[in-house]
């Protein structure tokens, strides 16, 4: 089907001229390169092969041993909307100030760094929730170490709480609870810990691994003890980075900035950005001209977990993008603009994202190990049945992840959450909402809608089988 996509004919006339070869073929099968020049012949079509190396990223130099040291952890704040997320980011960035810098930190630029009191640098990522986080992880960008998720003690544990965890877990990307509004009359985190408890998530003082702090983001208090509790965290992760190599890592924001051009935040992941190096960031391209860093300061180089505001790229790229530093500016350009290029035609045609279809393909050509998949429903018991049925559905090729599962219509959360996992969504007596349906169809993603549990379960046991018939 993607062949006829891009040739314009009917999936049939290919699903013909493939049987004229003697080939019988469905319209999800994947045709091997000599085929795919015989049909597209055929029509009138020469192929031309590209090579794997514009999609994907460039090859990365893989560091020694000896070359690697420590590294600041990358934290991002997440939690329910006025739980108190911003208030942290806010006390944190005023109240840890590298001693004896002039002037605190002025620029919002999409995170900043701070050298803690007891010692060490964190950085933050300014940009709070979940969403902003799981948009860069859908464009490929892992940047986050820890995640901090704020809950309010004079509230509970929230939808938003809930699917704050999901996405945290579904990246791999440890949790450390920050209870909050503590100085509230009303605040009572040992409730919040217990509401965790009951979702297995089992905090230090209830005999479990998460470790969490009381806090007042508004006083300060139990503050430092939080970011303390995060370094412990960091250090478990052993970060490390090598800082003598071209950088390379992911965008945070961009934007146009009328009298200076296109200023893009970056985060050093690895090796160390100086001026005048040559970066490709997504589709665009450009020499370092100069750096900015989150105090409005001019900085000469920039190393691991380091972020800056970068001048001289000749567009502006998308948060999450990846960035390298490439030694042939040449190369650059041509592999910008060939991303360009192949970004217009793919997204005119082909599927990005998972669906039940696609996984007869995958299973056919054996990469297919783990379907993940998110479930919201109209009641709890229902989700619980559903979500214990299809986990059950598991084989010995196939295991079923059930990545998140809530009450509620689908949201632009659930969507994101489904780009970034590759996760197909199951809907039971809920739809989509409007912005939802949208961004699904935009990113591709499978959300299918049942009214009855055994309609779900009997379809995606059969996707499984890599037996559903194809939709034409
Ligand atoms: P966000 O939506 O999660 O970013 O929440 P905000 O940081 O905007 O906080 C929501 C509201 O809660 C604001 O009015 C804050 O002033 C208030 N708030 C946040 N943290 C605290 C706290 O520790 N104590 C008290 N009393 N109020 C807080």
């Amino acid at each position: 089907s993607e062949l006829a996509n891009m040739m314009d004919v009917s999936v049939n006339e290919i699903i013909s001229a493939c049987m004229s070869l003697g080939m019988m073929v469905t319209m999800n099968q994947r045709l091997d390169g000599e085929t795919l020049q015989i049909v597209a012949e055929e029509f009138g079509y020469g192929v031309e092969f590209v090579s794997a190396d514009v999609t994907e990223a460039i090859e990365e130099e893989v560091d020694q041993e000896e070359d690697l040291s420590p590294r600041a952890p990358i934290v991002t704040v997440m939690g329910h909307v006025d739980h108190g997320k911003t208030s942290l980011l806010d006390y944190v960035r005023k109240a840890n100030v590298i001693a004896g810098e002039s002037g605190g930190i002025t620029q919002h630029i999409g995170a900043y760094s701070v050298e803690l009191e007891q010692g060490g640098m964190m950085t933050f990522l300014d940009t709070p929730g979940h969403e902003a986080f799981t948009a860069m992880r859908a464009r490929g960008a892992q940047v986050t170490d820890i995640a901090i998720i704020v809950i309010a003690a004079d509230d509970d544990v929230m939808p938003q709480t809930k699917e704050a965890i999901s996405h945290a877990q579904a990246a791999g990307v440890p949790i450390v609870f920050a209870i909050n509004k503590i100085d509230r009359p009303g605040a009572n985190p040992e409730k919040v810990k217990e509401t965790l408890a009951q979702m297995n998530l089992l905090v230090e003082d209830w005999g479990g691994k998460i470790q969490s702090q009381d806090i007042s983001a508004k006083s300060g208090q139990g503050v430092n003890e939080l970011l303390e509790k995060v370094l412990l965290e960091s250090e478990l992760l052993d970060l490390k980075a090598n800082p003598d190599r071209n950088a390379a890592g992911s965008v945070v924001e961009a934007s146009l900035d009328k009298g200076r051009g296109y200023l893009s935040t970056i985060l050093v992941q690895n090796g160390t950005l100086k001026i005048g190096d040559y970066i490709l960031a997504g589709q665009y391209s450009g020499k370092v001209k100069a750096m900015l860093d989150e105090r409005g300061h001019r900085v000469e180089e920039a190393g691991p977990a380091r972020p800056v505001s970068v001048l001289g790229l000749d567009g502006a790229p998308q948060a999450g993008d990846k960035f390298v530093v490439m030694d042939d500016e040449r190369e650059a350009k041509s592999i910008a603009s060939k991303r360009t290029q192949l970004q217009r035609e793919q997204s005119a045609r082909s599927q990005k994202n998972l669906t039940l279809e696609e996984i007869g393909r995958r299973l056919a050509i054996g990469d297919f190990q783990e379907l993940n998949v998110i479930v919201k429903g109209d009641v709890d018991g229902s989700i619980e049945a559903l979500s214990d049925s299809l986990q059950k559905l598991s084989t010995d090729e196939i295991q079923v992840n059930i990545i998140h599962k809530a009450v509620g219509q689908i949201s632009e959360s659930d969507i994101l959450l489904a780009t970034a996992s590759d996760a197909i969504i199951v809907g039971f007596q809920v739809r989509p909402s409007a912005s939802a349906r949208k961004l699904a169809e935009k990113e591709q993603v499978d959300v299918r809608l049942y009214s009855i549990i055994y309609d779900a379960i009997n379809e995606i046991r059969d996707a499984m089988e890599g037996m559903l018939s194809p939709e034409v």
